[in-house]
């Protein structure tokens, strides 16, 4: 998969995926991510990327041209055209389902605005959809834009050891995760659940999902509903009734 993230801050974007998991996956070529910088994209001799806006108001827009030209550079180097996403407090909010979703696709073009935003008619020629990172307003689309990066390249293949390290965790399945200790056995009086001492990986694992179904239930009932309705729990098994001649054999 690639990524590239078209903005006027790719020093941002780098710092942060550059880093951890993200920037050892780059470096070993699990995954790609190029930042591009629009300003480089622009025509203008002062490499203004911004004016006033059309009817009056607060705030500087984003122009169309220079978000075009990068668009258009970018979708040079690609084989096809990529799956454009423009960050956007007007958009969908992101969430697991949706990186899934994006993590199948082998080329996102992210575009993060500033200012006021950006040109709607640019938007209106390349953009195929609009993403939110939640109902409140940010000065730029790089933070969500770094989100939606790290949370689709951690399911790309060879990112992470295996895909059950983010199977289990909260969200994918529909649940909140469990809890989690390691060493010491005793910290400050507060032991860990003996049964993760056992060994016994059917009982940890039961364990575990009631767990998981308990913090769902009390943190988000509206997730455990939904869930509950798409896994019914099962009816306790009915003991077999003991045949006569059984028990006559006694
Ligand atoms: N005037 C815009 C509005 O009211 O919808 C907000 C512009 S905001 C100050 C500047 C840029 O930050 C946006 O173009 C967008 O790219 C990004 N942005 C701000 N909040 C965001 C959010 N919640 N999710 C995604 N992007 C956001």
């Amino acid at each position: 998969m690639r990524i590239d993230i078209a903005t006027l801050f790719p020093e941002m974007c780098e710092s942060v995926l550059s880093e951890s998991i993200i920037g050892r996956a780059r470096k070993a070529g699990k995954i790609e991510i190029h930042c591009h910088q629009i300003r480089d994209y622009t025509l203008d001799k002062h490499r203004r990327v911004d004016d006033t806006p059309y009817g009056g108001g607060m705030g500087m827009v984003m122009q169309a041209e220079p978000v075009y030209r990068c668009w258009q550079a970018v979708c040079e180097m690609l084989p096809e055209r990529p799956h454009t996403i423009y960050l956007s407090p007007k958009g969908s909010t992101f969430n697991q389902a949706k990186a899934v979703e994006l993590s199948h696709r082998p080329y996102i073009f992210l575009l993060c605005g500033h200012y006021e935003g950006i040109d709607q008619r640019v938007l209106d020629k390349i953009v195929d959809e609009e993403i939110s990172a939640g109902d409140y307003v940010l000065t730029g689309g790089e933070l969500p834009a770094l989100i939606v990066a790290d949370a689709v390249a951690r399911m790309c293949d060879g990112v992470l050891p295996s895909a059950e390290c983010y199977e289990e965790e909260s969200h994918f399945g529909g649940l909140l995760e469990y809890p989690h200790y390691t060493r010491p056995e005793v910290w400050e009086g507060a032991e860990v659940p003996p049964v993760l001492l056992t060994g016994h990986h059917k009982n940890i694992a039961e364990y575990r999902h009631a767990e998981a179904l308990r913090i769902t239930a009390e943190r988000r009932p509206d997730m455990y509903e939904r869930y509950i309705e798409l896994h019914p729990p099962k009816p306790p098994k009915r003991r077999r009734r003991r045949h006569s001649s059984e028990e006559n054999n006694e």
